[in-house]
């Protein structure tokens, strides 16, 4: 934060010796204090993403935190961030954290989307596979960064200097991509029953000696099962059983059952493994302690799984983000005790929504769960109908990856007939009393990219910023507030995230230094304004118009960390 000019003025005046003073004829018009020395660089950046950690749940629980969360509290706090986007999915969100950039740029518009000109059968593309490689499907991909359009802070970090060493540890392969970028020098996730790397990677000796070391132990406790975590005593209110139309939420404590992998990966200790393997990495590897700033990606993926598997509001969030404090408390203390100057960052690459049931329970009736209409057998019988037009010999007349997002049209059709389909689609959507908006990717191509504050934007700008038109649909479907896209009934997830509505979008930005002054700001700004931020704290150069964020001053003393060093 900047002094105000007048305050400014009177401590330069009192900060000027008296001889001098006394020598100098006074001066017309002061001229304007500078700021103190920016501290030096720090040696270290730590990118923290927290999956589906939303703005609601950052407001919920902020008192609760005695750990991790509570020193980030104590620096910068933006309670109010955005990932201004309508596909609030994961790998978009990621991608937009160290890049600067909003999907529409970093080329990641979903976690999934058609390429109708592929060559295999299988035309959906997973947002971190490579589908050039015959091996890879988006159920089983051959991982690779190669769809991310722009470089994260680390790949423009290792450009301007090879001494940088860039890192990612998730439990998500898509995380640690799109977070990590084009040039990991180390990156690993969870698959199965073991943490994994790139293929062909080369791992240092004492890396691979942490990484199967931190695999066995998380594959012991899979085998063997583990108990039942501890409830929070302020947790027990939220501990009651909400009936679905199969099963029940609300009342899981994390138990493993023995060989049951899943309890694993969902549950507070998945986040603790990952963050726990983060922490051995940065040491083997020395960072922080080298010749440039490196950095540190960790995104952990529990919040997400509880989210989905149990909804946002009952005990299993409660246990989750308490577990998630200490973890991340583990890890900064972790940091610490190596002596690193480190610049930390928290957000969340999307926001989350709680299961119907229990908002209806919790005086929200509006949310309800979608209803048959928009599946895509049943929406294209309704296209059909509405174009007379029937689908080609081979392939299908409209591919999604679901209820909303990203719909494509078959390009065997004739354009004519193609044109006909399309516009028949978005009446259908139109017209379906659970679809909000249903735009053309000509009505996105021709919206310029939003500015100004990003919970103004509106349906067409949201969906814009995560429009790319190589990648996107032929039509971009939006649910309204509160659908919940999972039908009654469906087994798998209970909740899930991914629309335009704030619930989805907000997400807390939280940033920490030793020696910077904290401040809570509670205007909105976006994740893409925490890759310039943090460039300007480690002194990085960018080209003018690259980021699609601004430079966020992360110091609320006297020193602007935007400030040209
Ligand atoms: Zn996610």
């Amino acid at each position: 934060m900047r002094l105000l000019p007048a305050l400014s003025a009177a401590v330069l005046v009192l900060s000027v010796p008296a001889a001098a003073k006394d020598a100098a004829p006074t001066p017309a018009a002061p001229p304007a204090a500078a700021a103190p020395a920016p501290l030096p660089a720090p040696r270290l950046v730590l990118a923290i993403s927290i999956d589906q950690f939303s703005a609601d749940l950052f407001a919920e629980y902020r008192q609760h935190f005695t750990g991790g969360l509570a020193r980030l509290l104590t620096g910068a706090v933006f309670p109010s961030g955005f990932q201004s986007h309508a596909a609030t999915e994961t790998c978009p969100g990621h991608s937009t954290i160290l890049t600067g950039a909003r999907p529409a740029r970093t080329g990641i518009i979903a976690n999934n989307w058609f390429d109708l000109s592929l060559s295999r059968p299988e035309k959906m593309v997973y947002c971190s596979e490579d589908p050039a490689d015959p091996a890879s499907s988006p159920k089983d991909p051959v991982v690779t960064p190669g769809f991310l359009r722009v470089p994260t802070l680390g790949d423009r970090l290792k450009a301007a200097n090879k001494a940088t060493r860039n890192v990612a540890v998730s439990a998500k392969d898509r995380a640690v991509m799109m977070m990590g970028g084009h040039t990991t020098d180390a990156a690993f996730w969870w698959k199965k029953d073991g943490f994994v790397t790139l293929k062909g990677a080369k791992v240092p000796a004492k890396v691979a000696a942490d990484v199967a070391a931190a695999s066995q132990a998380a594959a012991g406790t899979i085998a063997q099962g583990a108990p039942e975590l501890a409830v929070p005593a302020w947790c027990a209110g939220k501990d009651r059983a909400i009936p679905l139309a199969n099963g029940s939420v609300g009342t899981g404590h994390f138990a493993v059952r023995p060989g049951k992998e899943a309890d694993f990966r969902t549950s507070p200790r998945m986040d603790a493994a990952t963050a726990a393997l983060a922490l051995k990495i940065a040491g083997d590897l020395g960072l922080g302690k080298g010749k440039a700033t490196d950095v540190l990606s960790v995104s952990l993926s529990a919040t997400d799984y509880v989210g989905h598997g149990n909804g946002t509001e009952g005990v299993e969030m409660c246990i989750q983000l308490m577990a998630l404090d200490q973890t991340l408390g583990t890890l900064f203390d972790g940091l610490d005790a190596q002596g690193i100057d480190y610049v930390a960052v928290l957000t969340a690459d999307h926001g989350g929504f709680d299961a119907p049931e229990r908002l209806d329970r919790q005086a929200y009736p509006q949310a309800v769960r979608i209803d048959d209409s928009m599946k895509l057998e049943n929406l294209t019988a309704a296209v059909i109908a509405k174009s007379g037009i029937a689908a080609p010999a081979s392939g299908q007349l409209i591919y999604s990856d679901g209820p909303f997002g990203d719909f494509y049209v078959s390009k065997a059709l004739p354009a004519e007939d193609r044109a006909k389909v399309i516009a028949a689609l978005v009446d259908v959507a139109k017209a379906n009393p659970q679809v909000q908006e249903a735009f053309t990717a000509a009505e996105l191509s021709a919206t310029p990219m939003p500015s100004g504050s990003p919970q103004d934007f509106t349906l067409l700008q949201r969906a814009r910023a995560s429009f790319d038109p190589q990648r996107s649909g032929d039509v971009v479907i939006l649910l309204k507030r509160g659908i919940m896209p999972i039908p009654r009934g469906a087994s798998g997830y209970a909740a899930t995230h991914g629309s335009p509505w704030d619930y989805d979008r907000r997400v807390p930005i939280l940033f920490w230094r030793k020696g910077y002054a904290g401040f809570e700001q509670p205007h909105p700004v976006e994740t893409v304004d925490i890759a310039p931020s943090l460039a300007a704290v480690v002194g990085l150069k960018v080209p003018a118009g690259e980021f699609d964020g601004r430079c966020l001053d992360l110091d609320g003393g006297e020193r602007d960390t935007c400030a040209a060093r």
